[in-house]
């Protein structure tokens, strides 16, 4: 294998791409484990030019109309249409994912654009006669210079989710990629710049947890969005919030498939198989745990076989890193030896001519209990669990015990009892026949207890209320009326 090296990536601030931090780490090729570039690990004083730039950027670009401001957004969807196979390679090099999962991902991005640029048509601020000649009206305003922190597993769609809509609402951002996959945002920032956006409006700081601490620090950055794990998902939401910034912070999950014994023999497997493997398994919405009531064998057998049908390297694509791979194996070894039954190994896959390749083939574990890691703990990797459950009660009871909550999925030909999963599930996005229950722009994504912290979610309409602050206005204008008058 011919190994790829591209230039070392740098900050971008103010519109021009630096290489200012002292310390620096190598970037992986999670499909052959190769070195292919190497980032600055930046610290607060990177962070804190970045905040000056969009501090500056602020007034001229708040002081644009809505309507003005998506214009830029308009020529970058373009943008991103026309570079999406350049975009799907460098997502596909980063992360691992397979080419057709990374084409997803910048397809997905250009959505987000799509719903970023709709906000003039959406956003109606309110105006009301409140008593004779006396008017109050509510207009978003934007909060100011403010911060995203993005996770490795979507390193294109993640920044997405906040970056447009935060910037067409008049705010100025400083994006903090995952150190794992900061290729994308170089490509971001370059994409937004030939767009038109004006210098110091997006600015990009990359590092790790030192850039992370100095954002959650710095009292010039007004709201902090936040997706990763549940662990730092904690000590952003508290680190932020001690600051008296807004936050809002996705952490991990664990989702519960509730599978019934009427549903669809091959759509079901099709879909749950689909759902813990895509992206590696690496995805906030796989399919984590099937919770499997009463007679499902058949579907279990049928999930078997198309399991098999998955190859690394060919339709599975890598995870992440070396100790990503590790920690899944652990898990199923784990399991093993606990007395679960591993009804397909993905451990110790490999790829010919990626030998190095950070592979784990589709795992299926079955007769799991409730108590074991593999159902409480995210694994993060293609690796479902299977639970037996007599009845639906019991599989509701085994979902809502998760401490996590971002999806739930059920699996039926009975709409009375997806509708009793719909309402007694305890989770944010809740699919009925469909493994990836993903809301769909403008509907909002964001889970429940420990997959979010904050208030609303993070992407849709829900996020027009976290980028903005309202600005009510009370006027009286004609005094010739002399009724129902305010003082
Ligand atoms: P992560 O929590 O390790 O890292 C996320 C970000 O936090 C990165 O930018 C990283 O540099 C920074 N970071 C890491 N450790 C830190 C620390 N101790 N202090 C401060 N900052 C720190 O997550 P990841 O491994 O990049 O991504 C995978 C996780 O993200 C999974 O748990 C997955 O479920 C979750 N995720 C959740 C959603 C969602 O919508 N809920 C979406 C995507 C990913």
């Amino acid at each position: 294998m011919e190994a790829t090296t591209l230039q070392p990536v740098k900050n971008f601030i103010n519109g021009q791409f630096e290489r200012n931090g002292q310390k620096s780490m190598d970037v992986f090729d999670p499909s052959t484990g190769a070195v292919i570039s190497t980032l600055p690990m930046s610290g607060a004083a990177e962070v804190d030019a970045a905040v000056q730039a969009a501090k500056a950027a602020f007034p001229a670009w708040s002081g644009l109309t809505l309507k003005e401001r998506v214009q830029v957004f308009f020529k970058y969807r373009s943008l991103l249409e026309q570079h999406c196979e350049e975009l799907t390679k460098l997502v596909s090099l980063e992360n691992g994912k397979t080419m057709g999962e990374a084409r997803a991902e910048v397809m997905k991005s250009i959505e987000l654009c799509e719903f970023a640029v709709s906000m003039p048509q959406i956003i109606n601020n309110e105006i009301q006669e409140v008593s004779r000649g006396v008017e109050c009206r509510i207009e978003r305003r934007p909060l100011g210079v403010v911060a995203c922190i993005t996770p490795f597993n979507f390193p294109n769609m993640v920044p997405h989710w906040t970056v447009p809509n935060a910037i067409v609402l008049g705010n100025t951002v400083v994006l903090k990629p995952s150190e794992m996959v900061p290729l994308s945002t170089v490509r971001m920032a370059e994409l937004l710049k030939e767009a038109g956006l004006p210098d110091g409006v997006f600015n990009v700081v990359n590092g790790g947890k030192e850039v992370v601490e100095a954002i959650c620090d710095n009292s010039e950055i007004k709201a902090v969005s936040f997706v990763g794990s549940t662990k730092v998902a904690k000590i952003v939401y508290r680190r932020s919030s001690a600051n008296l910034q807004r936050c809002v912070a996705l952490g991990g999950a664990k989702n519960h498939l509730l599978v019934l014994p009427d549903a669809h023999l091959q759509m079901t497997a099709n879909n749950v198989v689909a759902s813990m493997s895509g992206c590696a398994g690496q995805r906030c919405m796989a399919a984590a745990v099937m919770v499997g009531v009463d007679a499902v064998q058949p579907i279990i057998d049928r999930m078997v076989e198309e399991a098999k049908l998955i190859v690394p390297g060919d339709n599975l694509g890598a995870v992440i890193s070396k100790e990503a791979k590790e920690r899944i194996e652990g898990y199923i070894s784990e399991a093993e030896s606990q007395g679960a039954k591993v009804l397909v190994d993905g451990r110790n896959a490999t790829v010919e001519g990626k030998e190095d390749g950070f592979y784990v083939g589709p795992t299926i574990i079955d007769h799991v209990t409730p108590d074991m890691s593999v159902a409480t703990e995210e694994i993060f990797g293609p690796v479902i669990s299977i639970i037996r459950a007599k009845d639906l009660d019991e599989a509701i009871q085994i979902e809502n015990n998760s401490n996590y909550g971002n999806a739930a999925a059920v699996f039926t030909q009975s709409g009375g009892l997806a509708r009793r999963v719909m309402d007694k599930a305890s989770a944010g996005m809740i699919g009925v026949n469909i493994g990836v229950p993903v809301p769909r722009e403008p509907f909002s994504f964001g889970g429940w207890n420990e997959s979010k912290f904050g208030v609303g979610d993070i992407t849709g309409k829900s996020s027009i209320e976290f980028w903005t602050q309202n600005k009510k206005t009370t006027t009286k204008w004609n005094p010739e009326d002399k009724t129902n008058w305010m003082s």
